[in-house]
């Protein structure tokens, strides 16, 4: 059996699953290995419980030759068919990439254009490997544009996920300090989110540019076609208000999209929401519907939450940190025009030799404004020198945070996903 055949197989149904406590019947199971299972062993569980047919990769399971196929690798077929998928499918791919607000920006986007298209996106943050062609697999025939987020920590994953999403369209959100482990230190951060610039160089792709962040223009140089975004002199142009702790956006120019209050903390998401009005508008999305859409997004999963406690306001944005995103979110909070401010950091995680260095430069960034209280939290912190109070873990924090007391104060709480900062006012 080849791929067009199993990729017949595919038409009949177009549902893929790779975990059985999922699956629904008719579903095309792959039988996908991690860390701790072998999916193999699911693969006759996943045929008794109503699977159309089961993608093997260890002889061993081959069990109902009829509704089986033995391959060598099951998840390079499940790439494979995503590809065969891809290229069956002749709508725009608009795939986001970058260090920080992918998700955020991915939201944002589709949002914006489902008002106006029938878009698929990415769910949730399945930007891997895995997530990728499943996501690819997920998109329906009458699909009109599809936003794929692409997440890396290494060399050569955007090439590699390029080479099965073939995108059309391009965003690369921004080149900040994250996962410095894997690439090799800040230049290779850059060179390997600019494999989405070169794949759509090479290919005829459009890309959007933030023109605020200089590197991006100098990394889009050559591109034939860009559409820019940003504060001034580019294609969208927009101002960020920042009277409350929500966001709110101006946008400028001819665009009729206006003013939109947003759900979103920070002026950091100031570039996510210009990146949603440039694509929208460029897709021709009705330019009063965008406003109204992207006004109506709420985060979830800890990205930037307000949670207001008596009469404190907690932003929680624990669900992960680096020190670029660190920067924009201390740098937001301390504008924020509140009487009392408290701030709680977990530490930063994967950032290999650079580690102390970047902890250590945190501390510099905080002592450079007034807090009324400062707790970091675990990890790197330990390692570094500072006057604020230290404590080992989110359990400590919360109870440090419970005995405090405070009234009428706002408290930025975030950190890297493992060190549990949302914990904190559970
Ligand atoms: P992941 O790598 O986990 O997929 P992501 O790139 O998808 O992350 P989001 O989930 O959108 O990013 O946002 C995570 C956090 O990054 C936010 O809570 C916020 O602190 C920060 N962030 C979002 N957008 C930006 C931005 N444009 N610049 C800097 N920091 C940002
Ligand atoms: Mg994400």
């Amino acid at each position: 059996m080849n791929i067009e055949q199993l990729y017949s197989i595919y038409q009949q149904h177009r549902s893929v699953q790779t975990d059985t406590r999922k699956l629904k019947s008719n579903d095309l199971f792959f039988a996908l290995k991690g860390d701790n299972f072998n999916g193999n062993e699911f693969a006759a569980k996943a045929l008794e419980l109503g699977a159309a047919f089961a993608v093997v990769d260890e002889a061993a399971y081959f069990t109902v030759p009829e509704k089986m196929m033995l391959v060598p690798n099951a998840l390079e077929t499940l790439q494979q068919l995503a590809l065969r998928h891809r290229k069956e499918l002749k709508i725009p791919f608009l795939a986001i990439t970058g260090t920080n607000g992918k998700t955020t920006t991915k939201e944002l986007v589709s949002t914006a254009l489902a008002a106006g298209l029938k878009t698929y996106a990415t769910v949730g943050n399945l930007n891997n490997h895995i997530g990728v062609p499943l996501t690819i697999l997920s998109i329906q025939p009458d699909v009109e544009i599809a936003v794929i987020e692409m997440g890396a920590n290494h060399q050569h994953e955007i090439e590699g996920y390029c080479k099965i999403a073939l995108p059309t369209h391009g965003i690369i959100t921004n080149i900040g300090k994250a996962h410095l482990e894997g690439f090799g230190g800040p230049e290779g951060v850059k060179k390997a989110k600019g494999e989405l610039y070169d794949f759509l160089r090479a290919n005829n792709g459009t890309v959007f540019v933030c023109n605020d962040y200089d590197y991006l223009l100098e990394m889009s140089k050559g591109l034939p076609h860009i559409v820019t975004y940003g504060r001034s002199e580019a294609d969208y142009v927009g101002e960020a208000v920042t009277d409350s702790a929500f966001l709110a956006v101006e946008v400028r120019g001819d665009s009729q999209v206006g003013f939109i209050q947003t759900q979103l903390v920070g002026a950091y998401n100031f570039p996510n929401v210009m990146a949603a009005v440039a694509v929208a508008s460029y897709f021709k999305v009705p330019e009063n519907k965008i406003g109204q859409a992207i006004a109506a997004y709420a985060p979830s999963n800890n990205r930037s939450q307000v949670i207001v406690q008596g009469s404190n306001t907690i932003i929680m944005d624990a669900y992960n940190a680096n020190p670029s995103s660190m920067k924009a979110a201390i740098e937001n909070f301390a504008g924020l025009n509140a009487s009392k401010k408290v701030l709680m950091l977990g530490a930063m995680m994967e950032l290999g030799p650079d580690s102390i260095e970047e902890h250590q430069a945190l501390i510099a960034l905080i002592s450079s404004y007034h807090w009324d209280a400062v707790v970091l939290v675990g990890g790197d912190f330990k390692k570094v020198k500072h006057s604020f109070t230290y404590l080992d873990n989110s359990a400590a924090a919360a109870e440090w945070l419970k005995q405090q007391q405070f009234t009428g104060t706002h408290i930025l709480i975030k950190g890297s996903r493992s060190t549990g900062m949302e914990k904190v006012i559970a």
